[in-house]
């Protein structure tokens, strides 16, 4: 009798056992699909935490790789502009697809251009500074540093309407010292295209493609054509792998 009870309690323990590791398996994947699901619903959600700041030789490496994701997200970031001809041939481009960026203007094109800095905000665009007269702020003094910035801010908030919180230091060159007076957020990269010194479309692409990574910044320039033709061919390729497109803010913190 004492044996048989035994029996039955060692099978019943190891019933229960079995159980409950599979219950809290189910409970565990359940709640991260639940995870994953709200965050592909939420506009505008980002799993990377946190990257800038990181030098240009990137720190920022795939951050997440959780296999109940399958949402690979990067930012495509364009400098110097707005040019002329080929930010609005950029911008065409990203409107037919559907994709958000983010431009870091400098104060003198945002004045020469302020139709395209307009339509970039309309169209949901990400803009930030990127210094007055692309100056290297590690190199001038504390009172050309804000003046820099400080101008550039506000002809983009007259014509936004909108607080500028991000600054890309032309060079990645940024003044850390100084930086903790500075009410602003730098952004640096991860890939760098390279764009500015092949001038080629095929080039840009394969150089962007043979680096990127999930939760990566990526560094180009509007003011060549074979930019907008390699960022254009990036976005098809990349978004039939799975990637999305998002801006630096929603890298950053969503
Ligand atoms: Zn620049």
């Amino acid at each position: 009798m004492n044996k048989t009870y035994k029996r039955v309690s060692t099978k019943a323990v190891l019933y229960w056992l079995v159980m409950s590791i599979l219950f809290f398996d189910i409970v565990i994947q359940g709640n991260r699909l639940l995870d994953c699901a709200l965050e592909t619903d939420a506009e505008g959600s980002s799993r990377q935490e946190q990257n800038a700041g990181q030098d240009q030789t990137g720190g920022n490496d795939a951050m997440d790789s959780d296999p109940y994701c399958d949402i690979i997200r990067v930012a495509l970031t364009f400098d110097d502009g707005p040019h002329p001809v080929y930010t609005p041939m950029l911008l065409d481009g990203l409107q037919e697809r559907g994709v958000k960026a983010t431009f870091f203007v400098t104060g003198e094109n945002a004045e020469a251009y302020p139709e395209l800095i307009e339509r970039m905000r309309k169209e949901g665009h990400l803009i930030g500074n990127h210094t007055y007269s692309h100056v290297e702020l590690s190199a001038v003094g504390e009172e050309t540093f804000f003046k820099e910035l400080e101008q550039t801010s506000q002809i983009l908030e007259e014509l936004t309407g909108e607080e500028i919180l991000f600054v890309r230091p032309p060079y990645g060159e940024w003044n850390k010292e100084i930086e903790a007076l500075c009410n602003m957020f730098p952004v640096l990269w991860d890939v760098d295209s390279l764009d500015w010194s092949s001038k080629n479309t095929q080039a840009v692409a394969k150089r962007v493609l043979k680096d990127v990574e999930d939760g990566d910044i990526i560094l180009m320039h509007d003011s060549y054509l074979s930019t907008v033709e390699a960022a254009l061919y990036l976005i098809d390729v990349l978004t039939e792998q799975g990637y999305e497109f998002v801006t630096v803010d929603e890298l950053l913190f969503d």
